[in-house]
């Protein structure tokens, strides 16, 4: 079965209920890729003017929910929560969260179990640092992240994994096509290692880290990327270019 592509948009902790919706509005009326799936993850207190606003066929996602259902979290949303608002998607594991705000790979891999049982897809970024891809770390890091997932979590169909190199997001400084393609075709072998080969081959594995348009296209074609996890052009008009990139 071929595998779909997938483009996310992180806006991360920016826009307004003004940009937002302009963003929106470019997004309903541009030509986008039909063959792609298209989620765009702003911040929460958006998600319900995103559901309001964009065009069905185009998912939301959510940043971040937690473990629990529901109680005394302050500032935390829940699973349901997220299914009464209709929001499909979260992204977890994210390394502003892991690196900020100290999330772990346990922490990350309860949330991902709390999302899927309860319906709800998952982003789930997993990536190293500068230090550690320098000292021969890549692959061990990231497996080990996902790793602490597969151990609570045995059905991946709703899960898409987001390679994010921790020294690519944000910088400017895009990994090269081979070293992204080296990174995801590692993590393909790894999950046909551990979780069979049917997971290997259906499991979407996107990029993440300064994807533009100038250089999604060739990204796009290495045979183990499936798609992008934008940040910054998510905001921008190129973020069309990127979701077209398969065309
Ligand atoms: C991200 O935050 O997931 C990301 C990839 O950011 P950027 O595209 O801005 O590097």
């Amino acid at each position: 079965m071929a595998r779909q592509f997938f483009v996310g948009g992180n806006f991360k902790m920016n826009g307004s209920v003004e940009s937002i919706k302009k963003i929106i509005s470019y997004l309903n009326d541009a030509k986008l890729d039909p063959n792609t799936e298209v989620v765009i993850a702003p911040p929460a207190l958006y998600l319900l003017l995103a559901r309001e606003h964009l065009k069905p066929g185009l998912e939301i996602a959510a940043q971040n929910v937690f473990d629990k259902p529901n109680g005394a979290f302050t500032g935390e949303i829940s699973v349901d929560q997220l299914k009464d608002s209709n929001i499909t998607w979260t992204l977890l594991g994210h390394s502003e969260r892991r690196v900020i705000l100290q999330e772990d790979d346990a922490f990350v891999a309860a949330k991902t179990k709390a999302a899927l049982d309860g319906g709800i897809g998952v982003i789930l970024c997993c990536g190293e640092s500068l230090e550690q891809r320098e000292s021969g770390k890549t692959i061990e890091v990231v497996t080990s992240q996902l790793k602490a997932v597969a151990e609570k979590v045995k059905d991946w169909s709703k899960i898409v994994i987001a390679y994010e190199p921790i020294w690519a997001i944000g910088t400017g400084k895009v990994a090269s096509t081979e070293q992204a393609q080296e990174v995801h075709a590692a993590i393909r072998q790894w999950l046909k290692k551990e979780l069979g080969d049917k997971t290997a081959e259906e499991t979407r594995i996107i990029y993440g880290g300064s994807v533009s348009e100038k250089n999604c296209k060739d990204l796009s074609k290495q045979p183990d990327i499936d798609g992008f996890l934008v940040g910054g052009a998510s905001l921008k008009p190129a973020f069309v270019d990127i979701i077209n990139s398969h065309l």
